[in-house]
């Protein structure tokens, strides 16, 4: 049997489209976008199709697009690109984001507390959402960047980014927002969006790994992380990535169309899952069931670990996460469970199963005939399972 791979928010497979197109500015050139003879112009050309075909994603100007080497990146400059560019001498720099964001932007928030930077951590509802009141309140206090995610990437929960970015602009705070599990899901358009910044990683809707980007709202006072020689219109210094990029603009292009289309398959994917796997005694979703990215659904079984769950379906071929797969590897209970305040004999039997537009009704039903034998499998083997599971 075919592995089955439903673990899309860890990483995507490429399209076969973008293969074409990587391979083809692999072996047709290898100039560099700042050399002035004809090599550097092919490749410059290159990488400003790609720039072109981003800016439409997010319907920006092209110049507002800079590529990094992943959202990781992207979200270090733009959270101490605009602090850093935005105090004022003698003052404490003020961060306000939410508890329930990646850990790179906890890690980042955490390094700049040790710096002396405030950082605020708004609180979520039981669903995962954000109140843009909580936000207004938290604003109270001068602040100088808010930064939040658009799609969690444990439970795919959309956070109301337009309403929060609303807030913010009223009290004239800039917002960077982590959009990298929204790509094709969800419209990207940076002005209805309201927000100034905004973190992509390639590898997240199927291009290569090593390439991501950060879109800079014209006029937003920002300070390159990377200086370097002035690549990215001096906002991010070293050569260009130019088959990930290509990968990327590849990619870009692609996710710009079709969105509803891609919604309505993804979300008859999840419906099954979710159909399948909550039939089981002693099964929970979590995080709001209406507001959520489609073809994605976390889900926990009381008294087993998700960890167990996920080795055990892997042995039958199938792959998708126990949380996040970057908690995974140190899985001590998510963050984010627990900022929604989930009961504790269901924090640590998340999984999460994660589709893509490659993805097939035939392969989740493969799915989840193996998470059910390995729920009860693993039931078996515990003489103090929950009643009836
Ligand atoms: N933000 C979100 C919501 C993510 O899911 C991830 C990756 O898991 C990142 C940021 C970081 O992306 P990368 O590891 O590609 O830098």
């Amino acid at each position: 049997m075919d592995p089955v791979y439903l673990d899309n928010n860890a990483t995507t497979p490429l399209l076969p489209g973008v293969v074409a197109a990587v391979r083809e500015a692999v072996e047709q050139e290898f100039g560099n976008p700042s050399s002035l003879h004809p090599h550097g112009e092919a490749a410059r050309r290159l990488v400003e199709r790609a720039r072109g075909d981003v800016a439409e994603l997010l319907a920006c100007r092209r110049t507002e697009v800079v590529f990094t080497s992943c959202a990781t990146e992207s979200m270090n400059a733009a959270i101490r690109g605009a602090l850093d560019a935005r105090k004022n001498a003698g003052e404490r720099p003020r961060l306000v984001t939410t508890a329930v964001e990646h850990e790179a932007v906890h890690e980042i928030a955490a390094d700049l507390g040790r710096r002396g930077v405030d950082v605020v951590k708004l609180p979520v509802d039981a669903g995962g959402l954000l109140d843009p009141d909580d936000l207004d309140r938290a604003l109270d206090t001068p602040t100088h960047l808010v930064s939040l995610m658009l799609a969690n990437n444990e439970t795919g929960v959309i956070l109301p980014v337009e309403e929060a970015a609303a807030v913010a602009r009223r009290r004239g705070v800039p917002v960077h927002v982590d959009a990298v599990q929204a790509v094709g899901k969800v419209p990207l358009a940076v002005d209805r969006l309201g927000v100034d910044l905004l973190s992509l990683s390639g590898h997240k809707f199927h291009a290569p790994k090593g390439v991501g980007m950060l879109y800079i709202r014209r006029g937003t006072r920002f300070r390159p992380l990377l200086v370097g020689a002035g690549q990215e219109g001096g906002r991010r210094g070293g050569t260009e990535n130019v088959p990930g990029i290509v990968g990327l603009g590849a990619a870009a292009a692609h996710m710009a169309g079709g969105i509803e289309d891609r919604r309505r398959h993804l979300a008859r994917l999840g419906g099954r899952i979710e159909e399948r796997l909550l039939a089981l005694p002693g099964s929970r979703l979590n995080g709001d069931p209406e507001r959520r990215i489609p073809g994605v659904v976390n889900l926990s079984f009381a008294g087993i670990e998700g960890s167990a769950v996920v080795l055990t379906a892997a042995r039958e071929g199938v792959c998708f996460s126990a949380g996040s797969a970057c908690s995974a590897a140190q899985y001590g209970g998510s963050h984010v469970l627990e900022a929604m305040g989930t009961p504790f004999e269901y924090l640590y039997g998340a999984v999460r199963l994660s589709c893509s537009e490659l993805n097939t009704l035939e392969e989740v039903d493969r799915a989840c005939d193996v998470v059910v034998r390995a729920v009860r499998y693993l039931r078996s083997m515990d003489p103090a399972r929950p009643e009836g599971a």
